[in-house]
């Protein structure tokens, strides 16, 4: 954690320094007023001395006012920069995490890491690191003056503070516990607000809005309860820790009294004590909440750096190789991969596609085409055998190089909320007005724009829901247009459209795949009467491979079965229409 300080140490030693110089600029007042009570008021000393004391106490005040002042901002100055850096930090490493990690993950649980888990650490690092320094010093110093002012009793009065240590002792591990407990529940409410709006379109396509409240108020309640638990433990123990600290108090004025009765003692110096011990106690105080504030410091910490700590599982080479001009060959030699170990869904895949060739992938759902697809796009490594484009390993090269080459128009188009343009040109950011009307023209795009408000300028709204589902296809296929990939990969573009719009779709993604070596899936297999050649996938191996009429003739194939099962089915579309 320290090494997020080290950019602002000038600023967070000058915060410290100034903390040091309040602490004892502080420790003056009960002392002035020592003086006040018995240099002056007992000796009926009027006059210039009483003036003098008082400025004096006001000058104090002023100088401890500004100095808090100015401490306060440079910690918010340097907790500001901190949030910035550190959130920087987590957002870059989960951009760098791989798409496995993700799998196996909740997303909905990162937000609050870089949320509240940064903030934490940042409160830590500005006011806690500042504060344990200030206070350890305070009570040193105010130690050693009650110390100086009457030792034998100073020491008396500190009877309870062995007794408050030895009982934040004994109290902390329950505490700690408590607050692992707390921390749980939020977690799991947090995860529960992401799945159910996640899930939205289910929740109310399904009516299961009041289970979703169900589930929701459960979390919520055991929030509510642990929240009882662990702060109801802190109110008690904080009054009893006060009422121990006041009795150290009472022994003063007992004790102190008696001696001011008899003359032993000056009142000023009595005084002097009480207030001292005051001071001294809320810091002692302090120090059982540091604790507290500490243990959540470092589970934030903890969970922050479990996340940068987490080596990419598909990491670049130290050296990767220069792509150079692609031609777009590609090449499966040997491919086993399965997303959980011993378990392969995809084994021995071999297969040589050449520069600018269409394949289509096909077979049931669960067959490993998605695999095939994300293996390609190395979104994982694989297991076993290689990969290669125009016979480079694709493991050699660069990611950020590779995926240069590859285009995706995906099933689920996903649009960020931006100008329909800035979609478009998501991959080429400097793209000129002139290309992405281009893009989209070809895209069979174009129309469909100018007809909206703002054209080009259109917000398309949070993950582009203010475009209908062909809309967004085809914006996706101008993305793609603008990367110019040297292979493209369709992940069945043409899913729930009308007639009309499917042909503009496939007429955008025929001009498209020109010149480009192309996989795609389609779930119709008419859309894939184009490709090259169609390769057939069943549970993880390829089992067929040719052309559409190639394969159509061999009896009892697989792709022949799909495609009888098809036209059954449209058929009885038919009769049912
Ligand atoms: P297809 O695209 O042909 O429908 P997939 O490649 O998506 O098939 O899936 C192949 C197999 O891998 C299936 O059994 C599926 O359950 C499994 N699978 C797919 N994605 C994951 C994942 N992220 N984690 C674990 N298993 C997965």
């Amino acid at each position: 954690m320290l090494r997020y300080a080290k950019p602002y140490r000038l600023q967070l030693v000058s915060a410290a320094l100034l903390l040091i110089l309040t602490t004892l600029v502080e420790l003056i007042p009960p002392y002035l007023t020592k003086v006040i009570i018995d240099d002056v008021l007992q000796t009926k000393d009027m006059g210039p001395t009483l003036m003098l004391l008082i400025v004096g106490l006001g000058v104090t005040m002023l100088v401890m006012t500004a100095m808090q002042t100015v401490r306060g901002y440079i910690g918010m100055w340097v907790g500001s920069k901190l949030m910035r850096d550190i959130r920087k930090e987590i957002f870059g490493s989960l951009m760098r995490l791989s798409l496995a990690y993700f799998d196996r993950r909740q997303t909905s649980q990162f937000i609050s890491r870089v949320n509240q888990d940064a903030e934490e650490m940042r409160q830590f690092m500005t006011d806690g690191v500042v504060f344990v320094c200030g206070h350890t010093l305070r009570i040193a110093a105010i130690f050693i003056i009650m110390c100086g002012l009457d030792w034998k009793l100073s020491l008396f009065a500190l009877l309870p503070v062995p007794i408050i240590v030895a009982f934040s002792m004994t109290i902390w591990p329950r505490i700690g516990r408590l607050m692992y407990q707390q921390w749980r529940a939020i977690f799991r409410v947090n995860i529960l607000v992401g799945e159910s709006l996640q899930g939205i379109r289910v929740v109310k396509a399904f009516g299961r809005e009041q289970e979703e409240m169900t589930r929701y108020e459960e979390a919520n309640a055991d929030v509510m309860k642990k929240n009882i638990k662990t702060e109801g433990l802190w109110q008690i123990i904080h009054p009893l820790f006060s009422l121990i600290a006041g009795f150290g108090t009472l022994l003063i004025w007992y004790n102190g009294g008696s001696k001011v009765l008899q003359g032993e003692m000056q009142l000023g110096v009595l005084l002097a004590l009480v207030a001292y011990l005051g001071m001294l106690f809320g810091p002692l105080q302090w120090v059982s909440q540091m604790i507290n504030w500490v243990g959540t410091a470092m589970t934030a910490a903890h969970r922050v750096f479990e996340i940068m700590d987490t080596p990419s599982e598909v990491p670049d080479m130290e050296e990767p190789l220069p792509l150079g001009v692609v031609k777009g060959g590609v090449a499966f030699e040997g491919v086993t991969y399965g997303y959980e170990k011993h378990h392969p869904v995809l084994k021995g895949i071999h297969l040589q596609v050449k520069a600018g060739e269409m394949i289509g992938l096909v077979g049931h759902s669960g067959a490993g085409k998605s695999t095939f697809i994300n293996l390609l796009c190395r979104f994982y490594d694989t297991d076993e055998g290689i990969i290669r484009i125009d016979g480079v390993p694709i493991r050699s090269i660069s990611q950020s190089d590779l995926r240069k080459q590859i285009g995706v128009v995906l099933q689920e188009t996903f649009l960020f909320d931006g100008t329909i343009a800035d979609n478009i040109a998501y991959s080429k950011p400097d793209a000129t007005p002139e290309e992405i009307m281009r893009a989209a023209k070809i895209a069979n795009a174009h129309d469909f724009i100018v007809r909206l408000a703002d054209g080009y300028d259109t917000r398309v709204g949070e993950r582009g829901h203010k475009l209908s589902g062909g809309e967004k296809q085809r914006v996706a296929i101008a993305r793609a247009i603008i990367h110019d990939p040297r292979i493209l990969i369709l992940d069945e573009a043409t899913a729930s459209v009308d007639t009309e719009t499917e042909r503009q779709i496939q007429e955008a993604i025929a001009r498209l795949v020109q010149g480009r070596t192309t996989f795609a899936i389609a779930h119709r297999l008419s859309t894939l009467r184009n490709a090259d050649r169609l390769v057939v996938l069943d549970r993880g191996k390829i089992v067929e491979v040719g052309t559409h009429e190639e394969l159509l003739v061999q009896e009892n194939g697989i792709y022949r079965k799909l495609v009888d099962a098809q036209k059954e089915l449209a058929q009885m579309k038919g009769v049912e229409g």
